[in-house]
Parts: C-alpha cells; structure tokens; sequence
C-alpha cells in the first residue's frame, strides 16, 4: 500500500535548527566537536522510538485529563542509568506503575493514563557544573547519556558515544514494556496481587476499606466472566526531559502523513525548570514539534510567565498540547499555586495540570543523604487537591519519581524508612524516589482525593 507521503514544508525543517542560534542551557561540553557530529549523523539514520501516530493518541488522552475525564500517571527514575535497563528492574517499575493505576483508576472512577519516566531519562540538568568530594573537584555526572556516574576524571569526561547507547538502551526497554504491557502481564486480574504485602501492613489499616473493595470488584469481574480486551492490555507512554539538544535534534522526524516534526524520542517530552527561560533552545524548539508536552513550574514561576509559556507553546490553545507540571514544595503550594491556576483558568487556556510532590521537597539527612520526607510528599499531593478544588480546575495527574525495588531514599512511609535505612539501600544516582510501598501508598491517597474530587 503506497500512502501519500506528505513532505516538510523548508521553513518548518530550517525552523526546528532555530535553536543553535539561541542560547542553551545545561549542555555538556563535549571535548571533540567531530565525534558528535558523527553521533548526531548515526542517529539521524535510526528508527524512531516511537510513531507519531501513538504520539496523536496520547496528545487526545491528555485533552480527556485536562478536561477531568482521565487522569495521567506519570513515574520512574530520576535519572535512569543503563545497568538498571534489566528485564527484572523494568518489569517492577512497569508492574509499580499499572498497580498505582489501579487503584487510582478505582478512586477516580474514570481511565488512568499510563505513563514512564522510562526509555529515556539519561540526561540531567545540574545545579553546579562540578562535584567535590573531599579534595578532588571533577565536573558533574550529567546522567548516562553524557557521561559516567563513577567519581574519576575519565569517567566524567563527556562521551558523545553515549547518546547511541541510550538510543539503543532506550529502544530495548520500549521493546520489554510493549511486551508486559500488550502480552498479558497487564492482566488486571493478576495485576491485583499488589493487595497481599501491602494491606496486611497494619501502618495501611486506613485503607484496607478501599484495598477490599477493588478486590471485590476484580473478583466480580472475574466471576461475570469478563474477559474484554481492555483487562489484558493497557496503553502505556513513556517521557524524559527533553534536555539533551544533540540527541533529540537527530531524533526529531517528519510524520509523511502530515509534513509534522515530531520528537520521537519518546511520547511526551517536557523541559525542566531549569531550562524553561522564555528565549532560550529549549522552550524555541519544543514549541515546533507536534508532541504533548511538559514544563515544570517551580515556587518562584510568575503569572506571566505561565501566560507567555501558553502562548509560545500552545498558541493555538489544543487540547491536549500542554501540560503544567507543578513542583511547588508542600510548604509553598497553598500560597503560591493559586495564582497561576486562577490566571490560567480566566485566560480561558485549559492546559492539564499534573503535581510533581518530589522535586520542591529535597532536603539532605543528617548522614548525607539527598531525601524527601515521605509526609511532605503527601502533603504536596493533599495542597494540589485542595488548590484546584478552591480555583474550580481540575487536578489532572501526578508525576512521581519512583522505582518497583525495595529502596531507601525517601524517609518514612509505612515501612517507616529511617536516616539509617538510607545507608543501606540508597541506589539512586540523582534524586531518591519512592519504593515498591511507598508508591502504592500514595496511590491510595490519592485515590482518596480523587473520589472526593
Ligand atoms: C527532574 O524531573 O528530575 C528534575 C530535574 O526536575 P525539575 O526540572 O523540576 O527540577
Ligand atoms: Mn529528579
């Protein structure tokens, strides 16, 4: 079947290398401007990662969430590396994600949209260009896909290799999540089990109520015989901060249905807080693609800001195309969420809002540790709920840094992990995320949110 194929119109391909004249944040300096020319060429011969077709769909599930009929969980890695890309490790983080949307799909009562920080997540901005321990100062590991987490001046040096090897560790862990979420392993009915470890601690009694009530209700399914196609499969998206600009300039492709660019990196793309100033690359090159997309917004975003974000990013004001990701910190929400949702909501825009509880509640222990306390998670969670009921808007998603393995980095929860658990099960190489419990635990308050939304 020959189908027309529609060709990019010059001004919108000379337009998407706009940004190589703007300036760009929180890019590495690469040593050999050759060699990543050469990278850049290999990737630009490579499949995409996914097709723009998903890409549409995704961006029509976010118009359903911005306008309170879905609701968007987005979770994985702060930063994911490529040894953690095993079959085990993807498949609890796969496995954490369909059981938090369960019972959040059972709270809301309305669909859940599935999303990962996952097949991607290899670049991270920093806060310092450099890391000193001791005497020695190297600069910052800037995720894998850069260069190495090891503290040694080789392994620090940016490799532009990296980007093939995050392009193929990407694509094979795409492969494994369309294999556990299309062939079965989404089953809803198995996907329950979650129920055993989880309600039998007694630290979760105040939710063993609504815990009961969704295994009667799979139970029920099971026994009227269910057996529709939507009980085994699940849509499953997946995201990363678009940060790395010689890595998704390559990737970025013409849809030949459409003549449309497209990042196909992954499905959503969002730009971080520390890349989102109004004239730089990134918001210049995320505004010409046709992918859903993401900004951060933390504590000290300006009303117009957020007005100005709309119109470069979403002038045409599609459903769907947006998505404010919010990381006030749980002290600061109540005060400083308000504004931007009530100035928002009057522009007549109707971006979907999603809450970020993780990246305004770092706190370092006393041993050293870079955490977040679990109860300032909740609360974060608890301050976007009240926030968008007060303003009339809808809390459309949480997005969560989170891993299916039994961590510790965030303290307390009902395992109650403490400053000394830190030292013991501390993996991360970025941010803490949350464990198996503690991202089933704030599903279920949410879930309580959602049903009295
Ligand atoms: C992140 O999501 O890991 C991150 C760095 O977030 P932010 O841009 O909100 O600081
Ligand atoms: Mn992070």
């Amino acid at each position: 079947m020959n189908e027309p194929v529609v060709a990019a119109d010059p001004a919108v391909l000379a337009g998407l290398d706009n940004y190589l004249s703007l300036p760009a944040a929180q890019q590495p300096s690469w040593p050999d401007a050759a060699a990543v020319a050469e990278v850049r060429a290999e990737l630009a011969t490579l499949p995409p990662l996914v097709f723009a077709g998903e890409v549409d769909i995704l961006r029509s599930r976010l118009a359903d969430a911005a306008s309170g009929k879905a609701f968007l969980l987005q979770g994985g890695d702060c930063a994911e590396t490529f040894v953690d890309a095993t079959a085990d490790r993807i498949r609890n983080r796969v496995k954490t994600l369909l059981q938090m949307a369960v019972v959040l799909t059972y709270g809301a009562s309305m669909p859940v949209i599935k999303m990962g920080r996952m097949a991607g997540q290899f670049a991270k901005p920093r806060s310092s260009d450099f890391e000193t321990r001791g005497d020695v100062t190297l600069p910052a590991f800037r995720g894998d896909i850069i260069n190495g987490y090891d503290f040694t001046s080789e392994a620090r040096v940016p490799d532009p290799k990296r980007m093939v090897k995050a392009y193929n560790t990407s694509a094979s862990t795409l492969n494994l999540i369309r294999a556990f979420t299309q062939g079965g392993f989404a089953d809803l009915r198995s996907v329950h089990e979650w129920n055993r470890g989880f309600a039998n601690n007694p630290a979760n009694e105040r939710y063993l109520s609504l815990a009961q009530e969704i295994d009667r209700a799979i139970k029920f399914m099971a026994a009227c015989g269910a057996d529709f196609n939507e009980l085994r499969t699940t849509e499953f998206y997946v995201s990363h901060e678009g940060l790395l600009m010689d890595y998704e300039r390559p990737l970025t492709r013409i849809d030949s249905r459409t003549g449309n660019p497209y990042m196909t990196s992954g499905h959503f793309i969002w730009i971080g807080e520390r890349t989102r100033q109004m004239d730089h690359a990134h918001v210049d090159y995320l505004s010409r693609v046709r992918n859903p997309i993401g900004v951060k917004l933390g504590p000290t975003t300006q009303v117009e800001d957020v007005i100005e974000l709309i119109e470069r990013l979403d002038p045409n004001r599609e459903p769907g195309r947006l998505t404010f990701i919010t990381r006030m910190g749980a002290g600061k929400i109540r005060d400083e969420l308000p504004k931007l949702v009530e100035a928002v909501r009057d522009s007549e825009a109707n971006p979907l809002w999603i809450t970020d509880p993780m990246h305004g509640n770092g706190i370092t222990t006393k041993n050293g540790y870079k955490s977040r306390r679990f109860d300032d998670v909740m609360d974060e969670v608890s301050g976007f709920f009240e926030v968008h009921k007060a303003a009339g808007t809808y809390p459309g998603g949480v997005h969560v840094e989170l891993t299916g393995d039994d961590v510790a980095e965030c303290l307390g929860g009902s395992e109650m992990i403490d400053e000394a658990s830190l030292e013991e099960r501390y993996e991360s190489v970025c941010d803490p995320r949350l464990n198996h419990m503690q991202s089933l635990e704030l599903a279920f308050l949410v879930a309580e949110q959602l049903a009295k939304r």
